[in-house]
């Protein structure tokens, strides 16, 4: 198992298949001045298993796919199936805006995707479409429903709550959980990236323990569940009566950068070291000069060695170059 020099078991490659998306979230994407990552540039679906199988040999186990909107890959379904059949990976999940599920969920299930974590920001129709622009409520619940209907378990729901759009709209979300066995998760705002997005993230941040009152207030007081893992970054819940848990994921209130396992994989082709932070491995200059397996083995090492603790967010400082779009939530 690859321990970091902190002791650190870094077992969980987070995969960013493209920096593009069908939404522009507040928070996330701005409306103009986006520049993509051309097509070629990306990693392929070839220099994505060879990722994957350097670091099963390294002993990674969890792969999970993320954006940008994962779904957009034409090639996704071929990259579930080629990770979930490499050696030693033994869970394969998504985060997703849920849109395009409905076309394609039931192949990527039958291709080995295990774990579906879809963004939800709140339920009110209206205020999804102010906060997630270009969503429909309609379309992204159709696309719960099909990942529901394809057998996914539990359905992790994330949140990003946000002031003056959903801070409001966090008990009806969290009262999901008394009608199913889901996971809701609010996730506290992170600046990434400099620019528009960053400000809104420093100027409108939400601090978990506002969003849990919130939710008491409404539902009554939470009973504390503990998961039994201790890499997991939400600390979980549950309301009376639930069947599901309500989960809070704080990086800026309560950092857990002491338990992190994750190591990130840029759409092209960089080893990120910490979300928040700037440090970057290149692994497709090595891939596309000719290196292999064995030189991809050795970069994902020197990533592991070099990842770093702790970050500066209470000081509003976090990267400067990649949104979250670009390095994969
Ligand atoms: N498009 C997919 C989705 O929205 O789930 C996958 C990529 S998205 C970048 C992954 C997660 O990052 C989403 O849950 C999103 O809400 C979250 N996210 C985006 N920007 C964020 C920010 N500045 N702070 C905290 N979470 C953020
Ligand atoms: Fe797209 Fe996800 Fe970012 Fe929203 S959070 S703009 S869905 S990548």
């Amino acid at each position: 198992m690859p321990l970091d020099p902190f002791g650190r078991d870094i077992n969980y490659l987070r995969i960013s298949l493209t920096d593009r998306c069908n939404l522009r979230c507040v928070y996330c994407m701005p409306l103009k001045g986006l520049q993509f990552t051309a097509n070629e540039e990306l990693l392929s679906a070839d220099e994505i298993h060879t990722v994957v199988r350097a670091a099963a040999e390294l002993g990674f186990r969890k792969i999970r796919f993320t954006g940008g909107e994962p779904a957009l890959r034409h090639d996704l379904l071929d990259i579930v199936r080629r990770t979930a059949s490499v050696d030693g990976i033994s869970d394969v999940g998504m985060t997703t805006n849920a849109i395009l599920l409905p076309r394609m969920i039931d192949d990527l299930v039958s291709a080995g995707l295990r774990r579906i974590n879809i963004h939800v920001d709140t339920l009110d129709p209206e205020n999804l479409r102010r906060t997630m622009r270009f969503a429909s409520s309609d379309d992204i619940w159709t696309g719960i429903r099909a990942a529901s209907d394809a057998g996914l378990n539990p359905i992790k729901i994330n949140t990003v709550v946000v002031q003056n759009y959903n801070e409001e709209d966090v008990a009806s979300l969290a009262g999901l959980t008394l009608a199913y066995d889901w996971h809701v998760r609010f996730i506290e705002l992170m600046p990434l990236g400099g620019g528009g997005c960053a400000q809104m993230a420093l100027s409108q941040y939400v601090p978990n323990a506002e969003t849990r009152r919130r939710i008491e207030a409404e539902h009554g007081l939470l009973t504390s569940l503990d998961t039994g893992d201790p890499s997991d970054e939400s600390r979980n819940f549950r309301l009376k009566g639930g069947r599901g848990v309500v989960g809070f994921i704080s990086p800026v209130s309560e950092p857990y950068c002491g338990t992190c396992n994750r190591m990130r994989l840029t759409a092209d082709g960089k080893f990120h070291l910490c979300l928040l932070r700037d440090d970057e491995i290149d692994v497709k200059c090595a891939l596309r000069s000719g290196g292999g397996q064995d030189r991809v083995k050795s970069l994902l090492l020197q990533a592991v060695q070099n990842k770093p603790t702790g970050h500066s967010l209470e000081q509003g400082i976090s990267t400067e170059h990649r949104g979250m779009f670009q390095i994969g939530g």
